[in-house]
């Protein structure tokens, strides 16, 4: 299975953070990373005050299924980056979100596939179109191309 991963963080040493999330999503089992975007320093959205995230986007390869996957990012998130339960879409030292998982379509309780608000951050858009240009949303069947061509969001996103 082909899965896109966003990592985020803005809190503590920001590149930092993003190598060691790279790294900890290729120590997963029956996984390995097969691409990964530059680093990009950009603006927050959501209207809550706080510092600069650096983003990236990963391409990984993962026989873990859909749920496990997002147990074994949210146990990265505590665990290495002793994340806590804070405020939603606050400052964290890792957010690790799945963009797309192959080509499925989930929405359940904890998960929701392709991630409900991807083609509206250009955080997200731009280093996904760096290694996928051409991958196709299963449900807006548009490229990642086109959605990045068509977003209207004006945030700053910097490559690093
Ligand atoms: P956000 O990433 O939107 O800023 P959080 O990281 O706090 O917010 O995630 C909140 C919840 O989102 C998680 O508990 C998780 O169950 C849920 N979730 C739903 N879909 C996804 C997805 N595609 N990737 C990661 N988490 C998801
Ligand atoms: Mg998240």
């Amino acid at each position: 299975m082909t899965a896109y991963i966003a990592l985020g963080s803005n809190q503590g040493d920001r590149e930092l953070n993003l190598l060691r999330g790279v790294a900890e999503l290729g120590k997963l089992p029956r996984t390995r990373v097969t691409a990964l975007s530059a680093f990009y320093e950009t603006e927050p959205v959501g209207g809550i005050p706080q510092a600069d995230f650096y983003n990236a986007v990963a391409q990984i390869n993962t026989e873990l299924s859909p749920l496990h996957l997002l147990d074994e990012l949210q146990r990265i998130e505590s665990g290495i980056f002793k994340r806590t339960k804070d405020l939603h879409w606050g400052p964290r030292p890792m957010d690790l979100d799945i963009l797309f998982y192959n080509d499925a379509v989930i929405t359940g309780e904890r998960l929701t596939i392709p991630h409900p608000r991807l083609h509206e951050r250009r955080f997200v858009l731009q280093p996904l179109a760096e290694i996928a240009p051409d991958l196709v949303h299963p449900l807006l069947h548009k490229s990642v191309a086109q959605l990045l061509a068509t977003l209207t969001s004006s945030e700053r996103v910097e490559k690093l």
